[in-house]
């Protein structure tokens, strides 16, 4: 699976991919420099709209948005990579990256809101970060903005 490094002006995608299952780094500051030896070395692909960072001359590998739109920068990249195959939606912590882990629901019981308690059996939780995620509200507002952008 192709995985990806963000620039700073991109993280709304960055969590979108994330969300879809997509190895993606994003920082809200990083150095150009830092960012094309940090993609060389672990063999990501840089996600970029800053021109001057794609026509530089680096062994990195980069992708350049001409549009600001996400849902179309969504669509180019799929597109682009192959990325269908690799769909895996809430697989992935929205907020650092890493994998998610089943959780059984009375080892985090005592965390959760009283409604989610109650009307919630499956969840899953980042080993980084202490996250705990559930198929809620937004779970459903986020899925919804998947489909539109893959369509079944
Ligand atoms: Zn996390």
């Amino acid at each position: 699976m192709p995985a990806f490094v963000a620039d700073c002006h991109l993280g709304k995608l960055a969590k979108y991919l994330r969300l879809m299952g997509y190895d993606t780094l994003y920082f809200t500051h990083i150095d150009d420099n830092d960012l094309i030896s940090l993609a060389s070395a672990q063999n990501r692909i840089i996600l970029t709209r800053d021109r001057e960072l794609a026509e530089r001359r680096s062994n990195a590998r980069l992708y350049f948005f001409d549009t600001i739109d996400t849902k179309q920068q969504l669509q180019e990249l799929i597109h682009a990579f192959h990325l269908e195959k690799y769909h895996a939606p809430f697989s992935r912590c929205i907020v650092c990256n890493t994998p998610l882990q089943i959780v059984e629901k009375e080892n985090i019981a005592d965390r959760l809101p009283e409604k989610v308690k109650e009307h919630f059996s499956y969840f899953e939780y980042c080993p980084v970060c202490d996250r705990v995620y559930w198929h809620g509200d937004h779970y459903r507002h986020m899925l919804e903005f998947l489909r539109s952008v893959i369509p079944r």
